[in-house]
Formats: structure tokens, sequence, C-alpha cells
């Protein structure tokens, strides 16, 4: 399989190449030449892979159709370290909850740390520990996060030969969860920097050092956010599970049973991840873009205008993992959309978002045909109907969901048809937003033993201000 970029750059890289790279040399985004294609037989036989040999065999099943550049043996014994109960906690690790007849959550958060972000990092974690021993070389991981990203990464790539994970967050500013998880972590190749601003101070540090070529080389800077394809694909295999879960086999001569994904949404990895595996093959009805008040998603599917939002636009709100202003993963849809034009998504990514801050594709007439035929729906929640949606799960239900899933379950509802399975998926663990929780319930949320009295442990962090060359200097002097 050979891997191109989504603004029609002409080189193909195979996929050991673009693992360790973030954009294309163009800015766009990497994506395979084509999907493969999963037949019904096929599908069948995943079913019972899954059934007999687990989530990991399944794994392997998905990804050796897109890698083959690292040996079969080795891909399966990279699986099969990932996917454990032991890190996850059941032997399905992806396992559906079924809170009223055909209506389910598919738990994506049992990972370490409580959020779906580990299904793909902790993937990420081996797989870049053997490319680079491979090469034999090292990487230094830089990175911003307000919470579930960073902590994801770090629990990822803690002990791991060759990494070394430097990850700047404001200072203060995440919840002393959040802030537990991460700084409590002894691993000598981890380093906590507090920044002494804002979330955007972080990143627009990140971006300057990475912007510093020089610098970046010679340290060997890398990074491990959204973009990364192979995080995407990490992503693509629950949908395969859910989707087994929620279905009976096929009886011979029969059609596939479809099934329907809600997906809370910031970054669009999540839902492009289900894209994909639609593109696939997978008979998937609609995938429903669920978005917070910061809804540039939901806007895009209702009028076809994406409008990228300022930073004065950008909303903190009480799913803060949803936070966005613009869509990172979105070029790779609009790509598919386009007929794969990469001449036309550079002009639309490039040039009319530059110029103008948005970009309309329903000037090019059918675009709810075109929407449609990618199965794709949307809708936005507010915190009051995240906070009744927590409430309401908790009294019908007697189940305790996070806010991001709330806003799920709440957006989900419209689009449930006679019949046809929903699937929400579970994006993060109450316990990592108690103060939501307890408005809503009037109660903390539930911890998993694991984590008893996490805030008091030592903590290791490193302050720092907002300022690029002390974040340099630091890495400098700890690149030994
Ligand atoms: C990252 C995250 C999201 C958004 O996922 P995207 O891939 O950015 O769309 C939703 N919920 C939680 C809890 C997250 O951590």
């Amino acid at each position: 399989m050979l891997y191109l970029s989504t603004r029609g750059h002409p080189d193909r890289k195979r996929f050991c190449e673009i693992l360790l790279e973030g954009l294309a040399p163009d800015g766009g985004l990497y994506l395979p030449e084509f999907y493969p294609q999963v037949d019904s037989a096929t599908l069948e036989q995943w079913r019972a892979v899954y059934a007999q040999k687990g989530y990991a065999a399944l794994a392997f099943e998905v990804l050796s159709l897109y890698i083959d550049d690292i040996p079969a043996e080795e891909l399966q014994g990279i699986c099969e370290r990932t996917y454990t109960r032991q890190v996850f906690g059941t032997d399905e690790i992806v396992p559906l909850r079924e809170l009223e007849d055909l209506f389910y959550l598919e738990a994506l958060s049992n990972g370490p740390t409580l959020a779906f972000k580990d299904m793909a990092m902790q993937l990420l974690g081996n797989l870049f520990e053997y490319e680079l021993a491979r090469r034999g070389e090292e990487l230094n991981i830089l990175g911003a996060t307000s919470g579930d990203t960073g902590s994801a990464a770090e629990y990822a790539m803690r002990g791991k030969r060759g990494v070394r994970v430097f990850m700047t967050s404001p200072r203060g500013r995440m919840s002393p969860f959040q802030q537990a998880q991460m700084f409590s972590l002894q691993d000598a190749n981890i380093h906590n920097l507090a920044i002494e601003g804002v979330f955007d101070d972080c990143q627009d540090i990140v971006k300057a050092v990475s912007n510093d070529l020089d610098f970046k080389r010679r340290y060997r800077i890398g990074t491990v956010n959204s973009i990364n394809w192979a995080r995407l694909l990490a992503q693509v295999v629950y949908y395969f599970a859910g989707y087994f879960q929620a279905t009976h086999a096929t009886p011979v001569g029969g059609s596939p049973s479809k099934v329907s994904f809600t997906v809370p949404s910031g970054n669009f990895g999540n839902v492009c991840a289900g894209h994909v595996a639609r593109m696939m093959g997978l008979p998937i009805e609609k995938l429903v873009v669920a978005t917070n008040e910061n809804d540039v998603l939901d806007e895009f599917f209702r009028t076809g205008i994406y409008r990228v939002r300022g930073s004065a636009d950008t909303h903190e709100t009480s799913s803060p993992s949803m936070d966005i202003s613009k869509a990172s993963n979105f070029e790779r849809f609009v790509f598919d959309l386009l007929g794969r034009d990469g001449a036309e998504t550079r002009r639309l990514f490039s040039d009319e978002l530059g110029r103008k801050g948005y970009f309309a594709l329903n000037e090019h007439g059918s675009f709810g045909d075109a929407s449609g035929k990618y199965g794709f729906a949307s809708g936005r929640s507010s915190h009051a109907d995240r906070v009744d949606t927590i409430r309401e799960t908790w009294q019908r239900h007697a189940t305790m969901i996070d806010p991001h899933t709330a806003d799920g379950v709440k957006v989900a509802r419209p689009f449930v048809q006679p019949g046809i399975p929903m699937i929400v998926l579970e994006t993060a663990l109450p316990i990592k937003f108690a103060a939501t929780i307890v408005e809503a319930l009037g109660k903390e949320p539930d911890r998993p033993s694991r984590f008893d009295g996490i805030e008091a442990l030592p903590k290791r962090v490193t302050i720092l201000p907002s300022d690029m060359a002390a974040v340099q200097q630091y890495i400098a002097q700890h690149c030994a």
C-alpha cells in the first residue's frame, strides 16, 4: 500500500515512511491510494476472528491491509502487545453496553488514561518503538495538550526505547485529575512542561519550534497529533468490533445488517476512521457527527459551508476535548468528497480558507447528495443538553456517562431508525470531568480503584514561561 497527499503532491510513500512524519511536504494529509474492500465473506471471517481470537487478531487483519513494510509476525506481535485485557480491562477491549433496545454505548475509554485516545496512542507507542529501533534513530515528541491527548501520549510512550516526550500544557488549567495523571509519571523519558499561559500559547510554542528547521533536525523533533495516519488507522478497528457486537452473522445468501454510529467530534479524527471503515465496505447506515457549542462541523454538514473560527469565537465548554476552532482531520473527508481531486482540495484549504476563512461546497451544486452518499449526518448539544442527558441516563439506565459521551447520546436520538442498531462511541469516563457530573447528579463520579489517591502522588513537572527559547533550552538540556 502506498500513501498520497490530499493536496496532490506527486510522491507516494510507504507506511513506515509516513509513520514518523506529520503533514505531507505540500501541507496535505496522508491517505492510502485506495481503500481495500472487505466483502461480506471477509466480514464474516473477521467476525469469527474477533469472537474466537480477540481484538488484537482483528486489529492485525485490518492493519495488515494497510501496512506491508512491517513483517507480518512483527505486526501481529505489536497488536498482541497493545490490545491486552491487562491494559484495557476486558477481553472484548471495546465492549458494547445496551442502554435500551438497539441503542448502545461502545466503551473506548478503559485504557490507561480513561479516554478513547488510548486506543490509537497505545498502538502508536509500540509502532514508534519498533520503527525507531529498526532505523537506529531517536525521536523527541513535542506536544501541546489541554488534557486528553497529552496524557494518552505520555502513557503510550513511557519507558519506550528511543522516544522522549516533551508535553506542554497551560499551567493550572487542566482538571486536578488530569494534572495528577500526567504529572505523577516518574519515567525518565517523560517531561511535563507547565507553561505560564493558555492552551493557544502552548500550541504556538510547538508550532514555532517545529518551524525552526535547524533545531527540529538537530534534536529530531516529532509530534503525535491527530493527523497521524497510524492513529486514524488504529481507530478503524473498533468500528468493526462495534459492528460485530451489535449484529448477528449474516445468513448465507442474505445481505449484511446495517448499523449507525454517533461520534462526539472535535478534530474529526475519530469519525474519519468511521468514514474509512465505511469506505472499506463496513455496512454503516449513518455516521452522525456530534459537536458541542463549537459547531464548525455541524454547520458544515447542515449547510455545506466550512467556516473556521477565531480563538475569540472558540468557546470553553463542559466537553473541553471537543473545543476546536478548526477540525484538523477534516481535509481527508473533503478530499474523498471531491472525488480525490488534490488540486481542488489544495485550493480550498490553502487558498480559500487562508483568504476568506471559509469555503462553501454548496456552491458546487449537489452537496446534499454528495454528503448523503457518504452517510454523514450531524447535530450539536449545549451545556444544558449534556447535563440533562447525564442525569437522564443515570436515572433511566443507572449508567454514568461523561459530558463528551452525553453529547453523543443527545445528538444520536433523532437519527435512530427502526431495526438499525445505533452505537454511540463513549470517548471518556466521567471521573475525568467530575465537576459536570456533580452539577448533573449531585454526587462525585465513580473512580476506578487504580486511580485512588492519585492527586496526592509526587508530581514531576517543570514550570516555564510562555517563551519558545525557554522550551528549546529545556529540550536541549534533556536530550543527552
Ligand atoms: C479527543 C476527544 C474527542 C474528539 O475526538 P476527535 O478525534 O478530535 O474528533 C472527543 N471526546 C474526547 C473525550 C476526546 O478526548
